[in-house]
């Protein structure tokens, strides 16, 4: 295999990033890149704004808003070199300090100087990338917990491409029932859609469809409109388990206000082509289960840990045990490695799995590499065998997270919000106030100032126009 060293032309350490999404850009935009040498590498070329992708498959807010091309972030880092491989990292060999990686596009990997290098990878051809420091941020994948037939029928919603196959289903199905008769079970069928998961991203994305129905498809099509019926399913007692009680409640009674349907304490546990299987386990113990034929089915249960990570488990005895991500101490240092780091979902840090801890992580570790490179102490912490007390004794915190809050959108102009900071809470409150601060909340969380523009159009655009809800695009 090649073997690629980052940069051999300096003396700097060479910092590899797995990843383009709130972990590794945030960390990425706060690296001094005149101390480093810095290599991305992502198969995917953007950062993906998540808080917003709900709104995406109907086309309240429009995919390309919400997206930002990594050549934006890595040109802004004027004074160093920046990296980035258009591939897909397959494996972490820390015994070699490497990480192989395969090109999943003929690129050229752009520097900091605007100079444009080609790294000679075509199209599959694999490397191995070798590393003083690597950064994981490669996230989670959907969680299926192996249900049968999940992964051949259900749609998720995680990336932006199934944001567009959750569209091009529903639009398709529409046009479908709409040849078929009024009663027939097959028009029924067509415009069920079940969502399963009933955590923010099933809440918020059940929302969206419900708006689109009622606010656009009823327009020119009222008996299709009428004739949707949009299950939640959620397995346990409440949605929304994040927030407390009052305000999951509040949102229980706004989805049951719509024509959502709510089905608490129902688990689905096994999915067929066009109908589902789910258990209802009832307060007085009982369990019945019911036969829910389907359309479009969206798969929202949560997130476990991607092969590249369940790999490197076996690889470090001290992560032979985990399970969701890589234990990490308080540093961030990935127990049982003295250069490899791990931020965002693929970690295991103590914290939700949230873009807000994954942000708050990569800012901690940019000042760690900060105090790294101002100490010079890259020498003294490969060598060390205690790398934390390496870190203590110079100064170096532990990462203290600081919770700003949760906040959901319902559908209907409606959202909850609880915002803090740390233990400390400012508002908490659910409602179309709440829909505004949500949305101001939302537009400031964005990374770049082109996408901030672009969504904020969308939402003015949506004030006097349909939403663009086309199959295709
Ligand atoms: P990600 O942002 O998922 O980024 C992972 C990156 O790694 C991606 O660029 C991916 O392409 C890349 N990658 C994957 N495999 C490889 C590989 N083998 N090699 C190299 N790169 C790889 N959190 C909030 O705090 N607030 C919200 O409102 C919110 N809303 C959300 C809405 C939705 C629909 C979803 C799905 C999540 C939401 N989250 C929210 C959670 C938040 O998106 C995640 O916690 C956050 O994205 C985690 O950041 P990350 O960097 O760990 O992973
Ligand atoms: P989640 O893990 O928060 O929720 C998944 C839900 O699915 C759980 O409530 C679980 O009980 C349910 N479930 C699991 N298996 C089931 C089954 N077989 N049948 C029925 N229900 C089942 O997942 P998520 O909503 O994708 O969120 C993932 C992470 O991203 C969380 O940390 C969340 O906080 C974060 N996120 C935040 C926001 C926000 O702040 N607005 C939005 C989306 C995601």
């Amino acid at each position: 295999t090649k073997v690629i060293s980052p940069n051999t032309s300096n003396s700097k350490p060479n910092v590899v990033i797995l990843g383009t999404g709130w972990g590794a850009i945030s960390f990425l935009k706060h690296i001094d890149a005149s101390k480093y040498n810095v290599t991305v590498v992502s198969p995917r070329s953007f950062f993906l704004f998540t808080p917003l992708l709900p709104s995406c498959p109907v086309g309240t807010v429009d995919e390309k808003s919400i997206i930002e091309p990594v050549v934006s972030f890595a040109l802004k880092k004027k004074n160093g070199n920046v990296s980035y491989y258009e591939a897909e990292a397959t494996s972490i060999n820390p015994e070699r300090n490497t990480v192989t990686i395969k090109s999943v596009n003929n690129v050229s990997n752009i520097t900091g100087e605007s100079k444009e290098v080609s790294s000679g990878l075509k199209k599959d051809d694999t490397a191995e990338l070798k590393y003083d420091y690597l950064v994981s941020a490669v996230g989670a994948e959907p969680n299926t917990f192996g249900i049968p037939g999940v992964k051949e029928h259900g749609l998720f919603l995680k990336e932006i491409q199934h944001s567009l196959a959750i569209r091009k289903r529903f639009i398709a199905n529409v046009e479908k029932a709409n040849l078929l008769p009024k009663g027939d079970p097959e028009r029924k069928r067509l415009l069920t859609i079940v969502v399963v998961g009933g955590g923010p991203t099933g809440v918020e994305t059940a929302g969206e469809l419900q708006d689109y129905v009622d606010q656009d498809l009823k327009r020119f099509m009222p008996s299709i409109a009428e004739e949707v019926q949009i299950h939640l399913v959620e397995a346990m007692p409440v949605i929304l388990n994040m927030f407390e009680k009052k305000l999951s409640s509040y949102a229980a009674s706004v989805l049951e206000k719509t024509t959502i349907k709510l089905q608490l304490r129902t688990a689905v546990g096994k999915v067929e082509a066009d109908h589902l299987i789910a258990k209802t386990k009832h307060a007085d113990g009982s369990v019945t289960e019911q036969n829910i034929p389907y359309g479009t089915l969206i798969w929202a249960t949560g997130n476990k840990a991607r092969p590249i990570v369940t790999d490197l488990f076996k690889k470090i005895p001290e992560q032979n045990e985990s399970r969701r991500g890589l234990a990490v101490n308080s540093n961030l240092l990935v127990k049982g490695s003295k250069n490899i780091f791990a931020i965002g979902d693929n970690a295991v840090a103590g914290f939700a799995p949230t873009a807000q801890v994954a942000h708050q992580e990569a800012e901690y570790l940019a000042k760690v590499f900060e105090k790294l490179a101002a100490k010079n102490l890259h020498k003294e912490l490969s060598t060390s065998s205690k790398p934390e007390v390496v870190l203590e004794n110079n100064g170096v915190n532990p990462f203290k997270y600081i919770h700003l809050g949760a906040l959901a959108y319902l559908g209907a102009e409606r959202a909850i919000a609880n915002i803090t900071y740390g233990k400390r809470s400012f508002y908490t409150g659910g409602g179309l106030f709440t829909f505004y601060v949500w949305r101001v909340l939302y537009v400031s969380m964005i990374l770049s100032a082109r996408s901030r523009f672009k969504v904020i159009s969308d939402w003015i655009k949506l004030a006097f126009f349909k939403r663009d809800c086309f199959k295709e695009l």
